[in-house]
């Protein structure tokens, strides 16, 4: 058993739609264990600003699969919606990204390949990823910094 954070955007078409049909196409997997969402919010875009603004979440997933397993499944739901890959950080329909990942027995993994890298390298700097996933847990710490004093230090 596994359980990952995943963060879940969309700035394309219908956004809401995007997203709670890929919660539905995850939450019936057997393997799946367990699903919990945040509140979708709405954000400015981050890295590339010249789009439209962004819904996101973030969702977390108790699961059988190990990680490698899980992106193909995400990556399946991202090519299900349609998405398309052109400019970097660019607009997209829904982009689904494991932000960190938990073993069987609670200890953090480490994943760094060519296809996948855990925890997501830029998810301590995004409020995206950081305020819906505060919401699922208010205790969350990385590198011994806890959530809301690293949401604090981005937001000044
Ligand atoms: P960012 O990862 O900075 O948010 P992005 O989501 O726009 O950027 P994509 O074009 O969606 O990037 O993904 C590019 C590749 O990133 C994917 O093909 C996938 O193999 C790889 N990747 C590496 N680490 C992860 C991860 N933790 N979650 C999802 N994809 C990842
Ligand atoms: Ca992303
Ligand atoms: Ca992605």
């Amino acid at each position: 058993m596994y359980t990952y954070y995943i963060s879940v955007g969309s700035n394309i078409g219908n956004r809401r739609q995007y997203i709670e049909s890929a919660y539905q196409a995850l939450s019936i997997y057997p393997e799946v264990y367990r699903i919990t969402a945040s509140s979708i919010l709405e954000t400015e875009p981050w890295g590339y600003t010249d789009q439209d603004v962004f819904l996101n979440a973030v969702w977390h997933v108790t699961c059988e699969w190990k990680p490698h397993e899980l992106l193909d499944i995400l990556q399946e739901l991202e090519r299900e919606a349609q998405r398309k890959r052109d400019i970097h950080w660019g607009p997209r329909t829904l982009d689904l990204d494991i932000v960190y990942a938990l073993d069987k027995t609670g200890a953090c993994m480490n994943i760094n390949d060519a296809r996948l890298v855990i925890p997501h390298p830029y998810f301590w700097d995004r409020l995206f990823v950081l305020e819906p996933l505060m919401e699922l847990d208010k205790n969350f710490t990385y590198n011994g910094e806890s959530i809301r004093s690293r949401i604090h230090s981005l937001q000044t």
